[in-house]
């Protein structure tokens, strides 16, 4: 069970509703209840927030520092327990999971640094001074998906903390535990209860916290239907920072190692069950190397142990939800009656052990067009299209041919046009020889085009920590003129 957090207290949805969330590698687990709540609990949240957070705005950098560090060591406590909770809740298997939770505790002591780095200008000026000062903006609201329920939500509570703001937390409907675990190691290591609240629920509590005008900030990553939607409701006195869906390719050219270009292929489409933002859903293989590319990551994937992340020798584990599993089960369909040919996988596996969760098996398509809803759709699950290129220039033409540009990839051991790739691809992200997946913690992450709004990059320290604060210029003489 676990409950919002309002004005220091846990509780209940005013409306007393709540839901269960169930283990997706067996339904027949409940792992969680949560309360489902209103607009009302998004408006209380954020007025507790707001009357609450200023005590933590005046705390000093240094204090703030030890809170935001003090939290990571909580999380970094009992790691297998923190990642058996995520494998049962999100379906993660436990080498991915533990892979999030050691990353989280590396983030807030990332934005611990951060608090103790944020700093003014000043400015020459003739008998007196002027000179910025960083202020925090208030009141964040900070909506996040359930793919990476630590990881995420970590890299917004963390800056937004350390710049002194309050936070308002919305995690996804679909991992209620996990956020309920971060919230309890910020709160026990000193984090006084007026700078955060907790909001469990779905759309509806989102929606509300963008509309409030008393949120200062939204940052939000999910899809980018959602995003747009916040986009539209936030207007132009407040911020927004949108990191959203992603159609990633990988271009294999004709000189790639063909062996290590399919373990990237394989590794950045098949993790975390390929509900990455940034796994890979298209290879763009050059002619000469297409038929045999395709063979090995097909008889790659047909390798994969799909099972409960739990078990011993698991390579993927389920999808999150029913609706995850419904619409990966659709793609497959929709790719079939555009004519595209399934090689293998898109249908449940086999086995007793795997009856009752939302497996399903790795799908490799080929013959997919570029026009085609499975090349050009976000299907964000374990479907992966080939699509067939006669040149470096169709190449990068067909890579840039959809509305997202988030994490494009290039096999080749020539550095001149991987060069030329990572110059002319539009994408927020570039990986020569490497998965479109697993970024580094201290580097600018985020897409353009559909994927993101651009305002700030996450994890880019000081470009980013100036979303979460106010500029302000004051101009100073020692007297009145
Ligand atoms: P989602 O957009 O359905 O939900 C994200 C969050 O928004 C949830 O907390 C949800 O409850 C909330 N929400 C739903 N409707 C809302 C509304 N009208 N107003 C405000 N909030 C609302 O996404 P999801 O299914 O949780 O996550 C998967 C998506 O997230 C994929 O598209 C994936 O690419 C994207 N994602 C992007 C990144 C990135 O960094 N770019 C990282 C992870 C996931």
């Amino acid at each position: 069970m676990t409950a919002n957090l309002i004005g220091g207290e846990w509780t209940g949805a005013a409306n007393d509703r709540w839901t269960e969330r169930r283990n997706p590698a067996d339904t027949r687990e409940v792992v969680a209840s949560a309360p489902d709540s209103a607009a009302e609990d998004a408006r209380s949240a954020v007025g507790a927030v707001a009357a609450g957070y200023h005590e933590w705005a005046r705390t000093s950098p240094e204090r703030r520092a030890e809170v935001l560090d003090t939290a990571a060591t909580v999380l970094e406590r009992d790691p297998e327990k923190l990642a058996t909770e995520l494998v049962a809740e999100e379906g993660k298997t436990l080498a991915e999971a533990l892979g999030e939770v050691r990353r989280t505790p590396a983030n807030l002591r990332f934005y611990a640094g951060e608090a103790l780095r944020l700093t003014g200008r000043t400015y020459p000026a003739a008998g007196g001074l002027v000179y910025s000062a960083r202020q925090p903006v208030g009141v964040v609201a900070a909506i996040t998906p359930w793919n990476f329920p630590l990881n995420i939500p970590s890299r917004k509570l963390g800056p937004a903390l350390a710049a002194g703001n309050g936070v308002v937390f919305k995690p996804s409907e679909v991992t209620p535990v996990l956020a309920r675990r971060l919230v309890e190691a910020l709160l026990e290591a000193g984090l006084p209860a007026g700078a955060i609240a907790l909001v469990h629920g779905g759309g509806e509590v989102g929606a509300a916290l963008a509309a409030d005008d008393r949120v200062g900030a939204v940052t939000f990553t999910g899809s980018t239907t959602v995003g747009g939607r916040i986009h539209a409701t936030v207007g132009p006195s407040r911020r927004t920072q949108l990191e959203m869906g992603g159609k990633n390719p990988v271009v294999v050219l004709e000189d790639a190692d063909l062996d290590r270009a399919a373990d990237i292929v394989v590794r950045g489409a098949f993790g975390l069950s390929g509900q990455a933002c940034t796994g890979t859903s298209r290879v763009i293989a050059h002619d000469a190397v297409h038929d045999e590319l395709l063979d090995r990551v097909v008889r790659r994937a047909e390798r994969l142990r799909v099972g409960n992340g739990l078990s011993e020798g698991v390579q993927m584990g389920p999808l999150a939800t029913r609706e995850q599993y419904d619409k990966v089960r659709e793609y497959v369909r929709i790719g079939i009656a555009e004519g595209a040919r399934l090689h293998t996988g898109g249908e449940p596996p086999e086995g007793t052990d795997v009856r009752h969760g939302h497996f399903v098996r790795p799908a490799v398509f080929s013959g997919v067009t570029p026009g085609s809803r499975l090349a050009q759709e976000e299907v964000f699950g374990p479907v992966l299209g080939f699509l067939r290129v006669g040149s470096f220039d169709e190449a990068v033409r067909v890579a840039d041919g959809t509305s997202y540009g988030l994490s494009a990839g290039i096999v080749t051991p020539d550095l001149a046009r991987a060069l030329a790739f990572a110059e002319r691809v539009e994408s927020g992200l570039v990986k020569v020889n490497q998965p479109t997946t697993g970024m580094a913690m201290n580097a600018p992450f985020g897409g353009v085009k559909d994927s993101s709004t651009q305002t700030s990059k996450e994890q880019a320290g000081e470009q980013m920590t100036h979303f979460y604060t106010i500029d302000k210029t004051v101009y100073l003489t020692p007297e009145a003129r």
